[in-house]
């Protein structure tokens, strides 16, 4: 009798538990709806302003005011591209709809295309942008567009939460029970995690308050994005911070087992 109560007790107390985390879950999907809707208003605003002034005349033709102009239209159409993708990816994920191309290509040579895109942005901001390779060349089976934008998404945050110092990017290997792995690690001077956040990051929506005001555009889709493809390609991921403004380090590891 007391057993029995003491189960029930027990499963009420789960169910409370699963309900609030689908509340919780429902109300930053309204949170993230609204806040897409407001970022995709935005840049389109801009976009549409600066052209028909420059449609109209007002902004004559090959000025400096002009080129202005077209650079404001280029950065909102990028932040547009960018929000649309992170949407695409989050449908793509909800819907189990992924499709993957496992084909054969070398990890390391992906990993140094993004790190020459990434430079320009990070010596814009003054930071220090150092990649040390250990690894080498390592050719294995993935989906090089899939693992890219994983890529993308540690080395973008890295430069975006970092205003001062470095980041650093190291591509190493390790030896497992079933083979060689490969391991990324990106590791900034930047603003750092709280302990408590830390285990959440990979989750959809979730994005610091340290974040949020250094980027309130932000979506929080990346994390959850890249952990979703590393799995699924029997890889991990994780990170770490000594604490808020000492720098964050973010790791992912995959299996080099599939060769052909
Ligand atoms: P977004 O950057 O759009 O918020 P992400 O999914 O890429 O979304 O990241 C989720 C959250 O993880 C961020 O909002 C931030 O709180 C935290 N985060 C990710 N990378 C870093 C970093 N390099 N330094 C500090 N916090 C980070």
């Amino acid at each position: 009798e007391v057993k029995q109560r003491e189960r029930l007790e027990v499963l009420t107390w789960d169910l409370e538990q699963a309900n609030a985390r689908l509340e919780e879950l429902d109300r930053l999907k309204s949170e993230f709806v609204s806040m897409a809707g407001h970022q995709l208003r935005a840049p389109m605003t801009i976009i549409k302003g600066y052209a028909s002034l420059l449609l109209e005349g007002t902004i004559k033709g090959t000025t400096d005011t002009a080129k202005e102009a077209l650079k404001k239209i280029m950065f909102s159409t990028e932040q547009l591209i960018k929000l649309v993708a992170s949407l695409l990816d989050l449908s793509r994920i909800e819907s189990g709809k992924i499709k993957y191309e496992f084909v054969m290509h070398d990890f390391s040579a992906m990993v140094q295309e993004v790190i020459d895109k990434f430079k320009p942005n990070a010596q814009k901001k003054g930071i220090a942008f150092v990649f040390e390779n250990k690894l080498g060349p390592a050719s294995f089976i993935f989906d090089t567009d899939k693992l890219r934008e994983a890529v993308v998404n540690y080395v973008d945050n890295a430069v975006k939460y970092t205003d001062t110092g470095d980041v650093r990017v190291t591509l190493s290997s390790m030896q497992g029970p079933d083979g060689a792995w490969a391991r990324l690690e990106v590791r900034d001077s930047g603003i750092g995690i709280k302990n408590e956040d830390i285990w959440k990051l990979f989750d959809k929506f979730s994005r610091t308050e340290e974040a949020k005001r250094q980027d309130p555009n932000g979506m929080g889709i990346g994390l959850y994005f890249a952990k979703r493809v590393i799995r699924d390609h029997g890889g991990n991921v994780g990170a770490f911070s000594e604490g808020i403004g000492r720098g964050s380090t973010f790791w992912l590891e995959l299996p080099m087992s599939l060769k052909s």
